[in-house]
């Protein structure tokens, strides 16, 4: 550290700020985990393995400071070094910004997976793009959220290697040409208009215990010619540079689409760069291991995180036709048997199309190749006999309705020999829905592989005092072998160890009470209930039913001033796309409902909701462990898996939700007197919508809920703007596709069964032990150990 302050920080000790602490904190840590790194590298050539790569737009880390000390077994030797030097570890924690490469479950799932292949000592490397800004910085001014550039690289980024040798030249637009070989053979060269350079930049990531170091390699863009120099000296300074802003602006910023396409050519131009980047990183690696690139698929399983890396198809079957000189067929044996796709959603609008027009300007190779695979695969459909028209017009790579677009989904299905989806409820809904026709012709190909979390992160570092507890009581192997965790079901009735746990998860509480005061300005009571709702805002989510049932509990205790209730504190966070404009009126909603209801001495404190902004991993680590309930209460079908809910169980908190995504499989492990499910399942969303979505009666039937409305609607919560909620109000009445208004009383009613438990703690503290003691399975080191067993066929 000392060495690294002065010489690589260039400060004494007098002089460094706390920044400069971190700094020589983070290289001195980066330092420890290089050896290993080299020699994992190392043993990954001479054992010859094969080797997975992990395609993803979306890298959702955090912070690294905590957790690469945590693996490496350095963190409470660095504590005290620190202090010897004068410096708190937990202060230069603080300072470290969040890489905040990803909108939300999508990206976090890619980097708690790096985390697992790591530990289980994969030679595994992810691919993504190193954005200049991440997801963006979420501010409220008067309830609204506003958004900032985030600006993460500002003051460099530690963990990184730079690897300017490390470049690839990635086309777009231009033509091609097509020469007949000696065989007769056409052959189509690719003459690119406009090159971009991608440049590598390193990451290491350590497993568990720091035995294997893997790599996160991201792109950023750059021009060939950094300054056109003729251009400049005829005196167009800023001319001379558009260029390069034009490349820079690839790897610029991440999308904040959460779950919807960005209809941008820019999107499809990140999407292309780092797909053909890795794509030529990986069969150079592949080539100078093994000289011979019919062989790819024995040694490479490539894992496409949903949609957006799936041009990777065209582009491995190009640079294996026209750049390789592989034949079609072989080639298109050896993609289908690399790639493997996992899919993320069900939402129609989230499935990603492309105009074929955009797609035949900016990659016209690729479009003849999507062409060609489609008329291949629809002929072989023909020979099967699924020809009719409807089979064929639902299979096609090419939507043809309005507009032609090529649907990226099927693109991704036809180049992979296995696709999953992410809890066992949504990958059948994919073989019923979005994948129905393709399941019927490849019955075999549609697996389930449920999503999980790190334990690394999501107990260890986030929650310290039950970390201890545990290893005090089933001892600190549970860290190597989370199955352990079942030993503590024998302590669930013991008084003496309940008391410890509620202990620490009081411990927690105190803490996040602290930040909620720091950044909202709002005193809660630790000994209240902590109910925490925090995800992307989505109306599938329905952060609305949840402020509907604040708002309606919030009457009730205004209505009988003598009754006692369980006290409450509701915490909200998420972000909002920037161009949903119901998601931003529900947090608007929320931040006014909490704005009166706080102010309102006639709640007898019994109530307080508070809405806590930039929703990201580090305020997920505090809010997490400090969570008595934890609210996964989407429309069933909808949600794909949810991670969320695995983190929240683990650290002890008990779910309220739907039978939804992986929900469903926590209900199953921790038994349903620990879980409180209510509402529609997703056979019966289905049936409700059929027969429409006027809430109208439901509504009427429902006194609690109709007045909550029209206290709403009415401007209650909106003096300034009475008619603020009216439209929102009326959307909830007249078209209720999310079936807020239909899933209401039977949410309600939870929530007093809810109530009724927190008032017997003992009860409530045994569900919370078995929710801790029975969710080991959520740990992302199954989840990966069934891909490398069913997917990517390498050993763990
Ligand atoms: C886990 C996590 C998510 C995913 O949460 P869900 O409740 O599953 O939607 C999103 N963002 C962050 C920062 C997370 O840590």
């Amino acid at each position: 550290m000392q060495r690294r302050l002065t010489y690589t920080v260039g400060k004494d000790n007098a002089d460094a700020s706390p920044r400069d602490w971190f700094v020589a904190t983070a290289l001195a840590t980066r330092d420890r985990l290089v050896p290993s790194w080299l020699a994992s590298t190392k043993r990954n050539y001479r054992e010859d393995r094969r080797r997975v790569y992990y395609l993803s737009l979306e890298f959702l880390i955090g912070r690294l400071l905590i957790d690469t000390l945590t693996n490496l077994g350095l963190t409470e030797a660095m504590r005290d070094a620190l202090a010897e030097l004068g410096v708190d570890l937990d202060m230069l924690r603080a300072l470290e910004p969040d890489a905040a490469l990803g909108n939300g479950g999508l990206g976090r799932l890619a980097a708690c997976f790096m985390d697992s292949m790591a530990t289980l000592e994969i030679a595994a490397m992810g691919y993504g793009i190193r954005y200049d800004h991440g997801l963006f910085r979420q501010t409220l001014k008067d309830g609204w959220q506003h958004e900032y550039p985030e600006d993460w690289l500002s003051f460099g980024n530690s963990w990184q290697f730079p690897r300017p040798e490390i470049t690839y030249d990635v086309g777009f637009f231009g033509h091609i040409e097509s020469s007949r070989l000696a065989d007769g053979m056409l052959a189509h060269v690719w003459r690119p208009g406009e090159t971009i350079v991608a440049v590598a930049y390193d990451t290491p990531v350590v497993g568990w215990r720091g035995k294997h170091v893997n790599t996160l390699r991201l792109w950023s863009a750059r021009a060939p010619d950094a300054l056109r120099l003729d251009a400049f000296n005829q005196g167009d300074h800023v001319g001379a540079q558009s260029e390069q802003a034009r490349a820079e602006a690839i790897s610029k910023v991440l999308y904040p689409s959460d779950s919807t396409p960005a209809g941008q050519e820019l999107r499809l131009r990140q999407e292309y760069f780092f797909a053909s980047a890795s794509l030529q990183d990986l069969i150079r690696r592949h080539m100078r291991q093994t000289g011979d690139i019919r062989r790819l698929a024995d040694k490479v399983a490539i894992q496409l995180n949903d949609t957006h890396p799936a041009i990777g198809v065209a582009e491995l079957m190009r640079l294996l036709v026209d750049v390789h000189g592989v034949g079609w067929k072989e080639a298109w044996r050896i993609t289908q048997a690399t790639f493997s796709y996992t899919n993320h959603t069900l939402l129609p609008e989230a499935l990603e199309t492309w105009p074929v027009q955009l797609m035949e300007r900016l990659l016209p190779r690729h479009m003849q190749i999507i062409y060609l695979i489609n008329a291949m695969h629809l002929d072989l459909l023909r020979e099967k006999g699924a020809s009719d028209a409807a089979t064929l017009s639902s299979v096609s790579l090419i939507d043809e309705r309005n507009g032609r677009h090529v649907r990226m989904g099927h693109l991704a299905f036809l180049g992979s020999h296995k696709v999953n989806g992410v809890s066992a409820l949504h990958s059948a809904l994919v073989k019923e829905t979005v994948f129905k026709d393709f399941h019927r012709l490849y019955p075999d190909r549609i697996v389930n592989k449920t999503n999980g979390v790190t334990f690394r992160r999501w107990l260890l570092e986030a929650n310290p005092p039950l970390s201890r507890l545990l290893a005090d009581t089933i001892g600190a192997g549970v860290f190597d072998e989370p199955e352990r965790l079942i030993e503590l079901e024998k302590f669930a009735d013991d008084v003496e160890f309940q008391n410890r746990f509620a202990a620490a998860k009081r411990e927690n509480k105190a803490r996040l009470a602290t930040t909620v005061f720091e950044r909202v300005g709002v005193r809660v009571d630790p000994a209240a209930l902590f109910d925490a709702q925090i995800k992307r805002i989505h109306e599938y989510k329905r952060q609305l039913l949840n402020v509907l049932e604040a708002v309606a509990f919030y009457q009730d205790i205004i209505a009988q001033p003598a009754r006692e209730f369980a006290p409450r504190v509701k915490i909200f966070a998420g972000k909002a796309a920037a161009s949903y404009h119901q998601a931003k009126l529900i947090i608007k909603l929320a931040n006014d409902v909490a704005k009166v209801v706080n102010a309102d001495p006639a709640t007898r404190g019994l109530l307080k909701i508070v809405f806590l902004p930039n929703y990201n991993v580090s305020l997920a680590e505090t809010i997490i462990p400090a969570a008595d309930l934890s609210e996964q209460i989407s429309t069933a079908g909808m949600e794909a898996s949810g991670t969320g809910n695995m983190k929240f169980a683990l650290n002890g908190a008990l779910t309220i939700g739907t039978l939804d995504g992986a929900n469903v499989e926590i209900r199953e492990r921790v038994g349903d007197d620990n879980i409180f499910i209510f509402g529609l399942t997703a056979r019966e969303v289905e049936e409700c919508r059929a027969k429409g979505i006027d809430a109208r009666e439901t509504i009427a039937a429902s006194p609690r809920l109709a007045e909550a409305l029209r206290a709403i609607a009415g401007g209650v919560f909106s003096p300034d703007d009475p008619h603020r909620y009216a439209q929102l109000v009326d959307t909830l009445t007249y078209y209720d596709h999310f079936l807020v208004a239909k899933d209401f009383d039977a949410y309600w009613e939870a929530q007093r069964r809810v109530d009724a438990r927190w008032r017997d703690q003992k009860a409530w503290r045994r569900s919370s032990i078995l929710n801790t003691a029975r969710v080991a399975w959520f740990s992302s080191d199954r989840t990966i150990r069934e891909y490398a067993q069913e997917i990517w066929n390498v050993a763990v």
